[in-house]
């Protein structure tokens, strides 16, 4: 019993091997004007009020005395309030990619990605989704992005298993929208098994699974990332 688990376990579940232009599409989800709105006038309105309240509060009466000491406190929380405002309004609602590249945010003509081996846990946070690469985490908030969010927590959990922590969000929906992808820079990347670097388009070679890059003629025979086997997929270079 225990060898022929044992034997099971040693074969690599497979992935397959892409090249840069293999990679055609991925969904792309706008910020849901619905929560954007309701975030943003909630917190605007509460902002306002705060700020008011602050500065009424602040008034000096007849007799000398503030109308109230907690002017002072009011007027920050009115301040703090608008700054997150500004930062959901903008900031923090770009339109979000999905795909075999990894997690995308745009910036104008730009999108940032983030591939998926990049990311070392996907986590639910409250009311948002938290994936933390190794620079700035990326969190998106399920008032603004729920389809962007059911679909990245799906396919991070099959392609990086082993790094999610996330329940309770349900299904992608089959319906979400997909985009053409532009191919991707490849100047600075480097491949994952030899260090090569990356400077030929036709040279680099992707896992299918968690997006690891490759140059085409060191690929080896499981990836360094995902651990997932790319065996008879090589004879494509
Ligand atoms: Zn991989």
């Amino acid at each position: 019993m225990g060898r022929k688990r044992e034997g099971r376990r040693a074969k690599p579940k497979s992935a397959t091997l892409r090249k840069l232009d293999d990679v055609e599409r991925e969904w792309r989800f706008e910020p849901s004007a619905g929560g954007l709105q309701v975030v943003g006038v909630v917190v605007m309105s509460l902002g306002g009020l705060a700020l008011g309240a602050g500065v009424y509060a602040g008034l000096i009466l007849e007799d000398g005395s503030p109308t109230s000491k907690f002017g002072p406190y009011l007027l920050a929380a009115g301040i703090v309030l608008l700054a997150l405002y500004f930062f959901f309004g903008r900031g923090g609602a770009q339109p979000i990619r999905v795909g075999d590249l990894g997690v995308g945010t745009e910036d104008g003509d730009d999108v940032h990605r983030v591939a998926w081996y990049q990311i070392q846990s996907v986590s639910r946070v409250e009311g948002a989704l938290k994936l933390k690469p190794v620079g700035r985490a990326i969190v998106v908030p399920l008032a603004i992005h729920p389809a962007a969010a059911r679909r990245i927590a799906a396919e991070a959990k099959a392609r990086i298993p082993e790094r999610c922590e996330i329940e309770g969000l349900g299904k992608p929906s089959a319906d979400d929208p997909q985009v053409e992808v532009e191919p991707p820079q490849v100047t600075n990347l480097r491949c994952a098994a030899s260090d090569t670097a990356l400077s030929i388009e036709k040279d680099v070679r992707i896992c299918g699974a968690c997006g690891a890059v490759y140059h085409r003629k060191h690929v080896p025979s499981v990836c360094v990332e995902c651990g997932r086997s790319f065996a008879r997929k090589r004879s494509a270079a």
